[in-house]
Order: C-alpha cells, then sequence, then structure tokens
C-alpha cells in the first residue's frame, strides 16, 4: 500500500464492495455481486462505462461472447449495463482511482483524483489494461502551461469563449471540438485555428467537410504541421511554433491550445498499491481471484496466473469466482450457496423478476 497520508472522512462512503474499472469485466462484477446480495460502487477513470470495448472498438463485431453470435463493443456495454440494473450499483466516472489502503480493522479505504474516498470490505481490481489518460503533446517547455492555457480535454466550454483558439489533432475529438468553437453559440472562440499533421483526418467525413466550408467562409483556419516549439514571455504562452510540410516554421499566435491526441492505457498508481505484480499485472490465484492481499482481487485484462488468456469470457468466469471468495468477508456468517438463476426463487427476487412456475 502507499505511504501518503490518505485519511477517512465525514463524506468518505462505507461500502461491502468497490471496483476500480467499469470495463466489461468490471460492469459484470457488479453483476455477480449483486446476485450474492454484495452492493457495489464502480469507478472509472473516464467519462462512461465499457473500458477497451467503447474506447478502441465500439463499432466493431466481437464473435466469441457465449450465446451472443455478434455485438459491437458498444452493444455488448449496453447489454452488461442492462443487466447490471437491478443490482443499482453506483457510478463514479471521470476519476481515476489513485490509492488503496488496509486499514487496521482490515477494511480498505480507497481514494480518487477527485478526492471521493470510500472504506470498502472488499476491492475488485478490473483496470484492464490501465486507466486511460489523453497522449500529450511534446514539446519542451509547454508542461508548465498545462490546466491555464494548455487542456487535454474541455471540461468547461465557457473558458474558452472569445479565445484566440488553436487545436491539434486529427480525430472526432478535434475536428468536434474545433468546430464547436468556430460557430455561433455561447461558448464562441474568438478565433479557432486547427493543426494537424497531414490534410488526411480520422473523424467523421461530415466533419471533415464543415471543417473545410468554414476555412473557405474565413471563419476558421486550417494548418498542416507540427508543433515544434513554444514562445512564452512573462510566465505566459504566446505562440506556438509550428513547422509546416514544406519544413519551413511559422509562429502562430494564441490564448489557448486544445491538444487531442486520443487516449492511451497506463497502469498508473494501481502498481503503487503493494500487490504482487508480475510485467505490469497483478497475480492472482485461481481458486478467488484475490490478489497477495486479502479482500483486494483482481479479475480481467488486469491479472495474471498460469494460463491466463486475455479474453472478455476469462474475465466474465474470474468475476463470478472472486465474488463467490468475497461473501465470507462481507457476510462472515453466511453460508453461500450456488443457486441458479433459472430456477431460485431468492435470484429472482435480488433480480427482480417473477419466479417462472415450472410443471
Ligand atoms: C481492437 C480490440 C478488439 C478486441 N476484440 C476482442 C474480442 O473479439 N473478444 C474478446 O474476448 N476480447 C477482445 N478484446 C480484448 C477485450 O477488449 C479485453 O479483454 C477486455 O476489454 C478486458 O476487459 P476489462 O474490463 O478487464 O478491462 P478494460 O476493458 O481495459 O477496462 C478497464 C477499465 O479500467 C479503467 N481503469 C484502469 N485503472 C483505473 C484506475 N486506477 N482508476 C479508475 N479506472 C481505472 C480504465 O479506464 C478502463 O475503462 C479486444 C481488444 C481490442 C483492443
Amino acid at each position: 500500500m502507499t505511504t501518503a497520508a490518505l485519511s477517512a472522512n465525514a463524506q468518505t462512503i462505507e461500502t461491502d464492495a468497490v471496483i476500480v474499472g467499469a470495463g466489461p469485466v468490471g460492469l459484470f462484477q457488479v453483476f455477480e455481486l449483486g446476485l450474492l446480495e454484495i452492493k457495489a460502487h464502480i469507478i472509472d477513470s473516464l467519462a462512461y462505462p465499457g473500458g477497451q470495448c467503447v474506447e478502441l472498438y465500439p463499432d466493431k463485431p466481437i464473435y466469441d461472447i457465449p450465446a451472443v453470435p455478434v455485438c459491437t463493443g458498444q452493444e455488448l456495454t449496453d447489454n452488461l449495463l442492462k443487466q447490471i440494473e437491478p443490482f443499482g450499483a453506483t457510478f463514479h466516472l471521470g476519476q481515476e482511482v489513485t490509492q488503496v489502503e488496509k486499514q487496521a480493522d482490515g477494511r480498505l479505504l480507497v481514494a480518487t483524483s477527485k478526492g471521493t474516498t470510500f472504506l470498502s470490505k472488499t476491492v475488485f481490481i478490473a483496470g484492464g489494461v490501465g486507466s486511460f489518460q489523453p497522449r500529450t503533446l511534446k514539446v519542451d517547455g509547454l508542461r508548465a502551461f498545462e490546466e491555464q492555457q494548455v487542456f487535454y480535454r474541455v471540461k468547461n466550454p465557457a473558458q474558452f469563449a472569445g479565445k484566440n483558439l488553436i487545436v491539434v489533432g486529427g480525430g472526432d475529438s478535434a475536428l468536434d471540438w474545433a468546430l464547436n468553437f468556430a460557430q455561433e453559440g455561447p461558448n464562441k472562440a474568438e478565433s479557432v485555428i486547427l493543426i494537424h499533421r497531414r490534410d488526411v483526418f480520422r473523424a467523421a467525413p461530415a466533419s471533415v467537410a464543415k471543417m473545410k466550408e468554414l476555412c473557405d467562409a474565413y471563419e476558421m483556419q486550417f494548418i498542416v504541421g507540427q508543433v515544434t516549439g513554444i514562445e512564452a514571455a512573462g510566465g505566459t504562452l504566446k505562440q506556438l511554433k509550428v513547422t509546416g510540410s514544406d519544413g519551413v516554421t511559422r509562429l502562430v499566435p494564441l490564448d489557448m491550445l486544445l491538444v487531442f491526441f486520443g487516449l492511451s492505457p497506463k497502469l498508473g498508481p494501481i502498481a503503487e498499491w503493494g500487490l504482487g505484480i508480475e510485467r505490469k499485472q497483478i497475480t492472482v490465484d485461481t481458486e478467488k481471484f484475490q490478489t497477495t492481499t486479502p479482500g483486494i482481487f483482481a479479475v480481467g485484462d488486469i491479472n495474471v496466473y498460469p494460463g491466463k488468456k486475455k479474453l472478455i469470457l476469462s474475465g466474465f468466469h474470474e468475476a463470478a469466482l472472486a465474488a463467490f471468495g468475497a461473501s465470507p468477508i462481507v457476510f462472515p456468517e453466511k453460508r453461500v450457496l450456488l443457486q441458479y438463476t433459472t430456477t431460485s426463487p431468492k435470484l429472482h427476487k435480488v433480480l427482480g423478476v417473477e419466479s417462472p412456475v415450472f410443471d
């Protein structure tokens, strides 16, 4: 566990289970815990659930989910969200879990980047390949201006209104925000310049066409080039050095810079929670998928054990066994028996469905 000071406070949420990561496996962990009447809070650094399925391949077909011949990454996520609805898990999105610390009473204190804290009997790490972080623009001196003039996500569009704005990138986020700030609206910028290293875009063709239309109408500008340096004065970022495809470097003045280079996963703080780690994955047993710290389980792509295959269906199996492994910690007095969702009136009750009558 990390040694940084961390303490519970009046707002600390007391719970039975915290799930780190709302990818497919974290979502199914809610279901398996729910069947055993264990309520969960689920946290993800992304602003939406689905993990890799939504972040990396929302429209691509998946063919190896049992009994689902084909579904896209987004459809799988939507169906999992529907399936876990009865269990009323609380979602905490857009915040990274930064710390997990064992307390004297055996519970786990969990803290996020937004300052939310939890005291939980169990923790399920379903962190996949790590938390997705924006890829940064690597230019000397730029870092000092982050969150002042340089941004990798738009949290508050109003702060860009009336500014001379440069947007860098060629994907949907770059085009969508450039168009948003270039057009009439409450957050219209004074000027918008889009910079991309080539005249070919990953963004939707309709957005690219709109951007070209606005450039033709002198309502925004597009520059093919790469940001190679900055000029600052008096602690303020004043100009970007942009090197064009012709090899010439030009100075472009600005008030604010928005960079959209996509997201890349980083194991991040998970590596510092004192758990057994092998090649950036968490070691677990294969009985309960428990880590080297009792009460902390790891499921899905984040774990490693002999024969591990990074498949969604493997993660689903692990989530089921981890939930059974956690039950004696959450309910020490309770004897938990395996029941079928088909026939168990008790499971029908927790699922909120009517018990069918069998002949
Ligand atoms: C292009 C592509 C195609 C694929 N096709 C298939 C396929 O056909 N079949 C198949 O079975 N598998 C497929 N996979 C693999 C599959 O997507 C993964 O096995 C699956 O997503 C793992 O799920 P997970 O929930 O363990 O992790 P992820 O989906 O990686 O989700 C983990 C989540 O945890 C969050 N997180 C991590 N650390 C933190 C933290 N500290 N705080 C807060 N949040 C955190 C991340 O932001 C992320 O949202 C494919 C993968 C790719 C890239």
